[in-house]
């Protein structure tokens, strides 16, 4: 008879791996010799400022970090996300009490569901949204209420349209500005409607900043911290991941309201043992060192923002250039779901971007470019993508942008 090993029920209530499919597409193409454009996923094509690694490879030497690293990481990584959040947003935050060291966002964001959520509880998520929100929901067994991000009103959620028992029973909300996938940006005015909220209704607030430096036309993205009461009901997600193009390095941070800092320390001294301190120490350089190279990053992707919409509109697909994050989120052409034209675009033009439907069912009618390949590559997909001679309508029009 053969040994019978049966999965935890709570596997089972994992959400599908929207975007592996749509990977192993485009590999498949590639295993056939075309040459793929990839614009469909989130993975920072450029490589980490050199003075970050440099001071990553001599701190590999030091024998105290050949040892385990404090529980709860090295303090001077802790001071200098402190002072980068001081410097950057004017926000003041207490290093010992208020920082959580992470093995990058993503963590944090799964984590901060199971510290705060019991089966039953209602989490209000974004609709489109990023995907490890629902992980970690599934996996405290909580419920989601899904948030719609509509054009109209500039992809932010109207809470006066939630429903009011999903309301009642919410006990987290996730935000995400500069948003993925909408590449939509948030106002001070909404971020103080949301500290509102979440005081009137009890809902914790879990602002994901993963792409907080990440702002054009010189307009710099608002932390939600800056909020005045922000820390009284919720925390930010920081990731060294975009703003030091450090994806594979694992480096992010839970910051703000004290006591849920101490949940999502208290969750991670029992499942690790804090990061590499090499990685730790190098993460402080990335954060206290020159800031040169992020503005030269922003600048880059700025360049092939332009780019790519100017080449887009010369070929009649035309919508706003976004104000932040290194997404591009396009209407798709009348006639076609956002999966029948992601099909399209791979099969007939050897592009990959992501059908908007995999972020969430109000995602269904767009599709999501990332800004990770040079100019030459964006042009040459409009140009392809031109080739097709498709017809494109204009996006729907949005909100009037609040006031910064
Ligand atoms: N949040 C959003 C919206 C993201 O797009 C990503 C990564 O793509 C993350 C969080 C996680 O980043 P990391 O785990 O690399 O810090």
């Amino acid at each position: 008879m053969s040994f019978a090993i049966t999965p935890a029920s709570r596997l089972n209530t994992l959400p599908e791996q929207f975007f592996a499919a749509l990977a192993a597409k485009a590999s498949a193409r590639i295993a056939l010799g075309h040459d793929v454009i990839n614009l469909g996923q989130g993975n920072p094509d450029l490589p980490t400022p050199a003075n970050i690694v440099d001071r990553m490879k001599a701190a590999s030497d030091n024998p105290l970090y050949h040892k385990y690293p404090p529980f709860r990481g090295f303090p001077f990584l802790k001071e200098a996300v402190a002072k980068r959040y001081k410097e950057d947003y004017g926000v003041e935050l207490d290093p010992v009490k208020e920082v959580a060291i992470l093995f990058g966002g993503k963590t944090g964001l799964v984590e901060i569901s199971q510290c705060l959520l019991n089966p039953g509880d209602v989490c209000l998520v974004p609709d489109p949204g990023y995907p490890d929100y629902w992980s970690g929901v599934a996996l405290a067994g909580a419920e989601m209420s899904f948030m719609p991000l509509l054009a109209k009103n500039g992809f932010l959620p109207d809470y006066k349209a939630l429903d009011p028992e999903a309301v009642k029973r919410a006990k987290l909300m996730f935000l995400n500005y500069p948003n993925n996938p909408t590449a939509a940006t948030a106002s001070r005015e909404f971020y103080e409607e949301t500290v509102a909220f979440a005081r009137e209704n009890g809902v914790v607030v879990a602002s994901d900043f993963a792409y907080g430096a990440l702002g054009f036309d010189d307009v710099k993205p608002i932390s939600f911290l800056e909020t005045p009461g922000a820390k009284e009901v919720g925390v930010e997600f920081y990731t060294l991941s975009k703003t030091y193009n450090m994806a594979g390095w694992r480096v992010g941070f839970a910051l703000g309201n004290s006591q849920i800092v101490e949940m999502i320390n208290l969750i991670q001294d029992h499942y690790y043992c804090s990061l590499f301190g090499g990685i730790q120490e190098a993460a402080a350089e990335a954060l206290t060192g020159p800031q040169q190279s992020v503005e030269e990053l922003v600048a880059t992707y700025e360049r092939r923002r332009n780019t790519l919409y100017d080449a887009l509109a010369s070929i009649g697909w035309h919508a706003d250039k976004p104000a932040g994050s290194f997404f591009c989120w396009l209407p798709v052409p009348a006639g076609y779901t956002s999966m029948e034209f992601s099909d399209l675009l791979l099969e007939k033009a050897d592009i990959v971007v992501a059908p908007g439907n995999g972020f969430g069912t109000s995602g269904e009618g767009y599709v999501r470019l990332g800004l990770l390949a040079p100019e030459s590559r964006l042009r040459e997909a409009a140009e392809r993508i031109g080739r097709l001679g498709l017809h494109f309508r204009n996006e729907p029009a949005k909100a009037a942008q609040r006031s910064t």
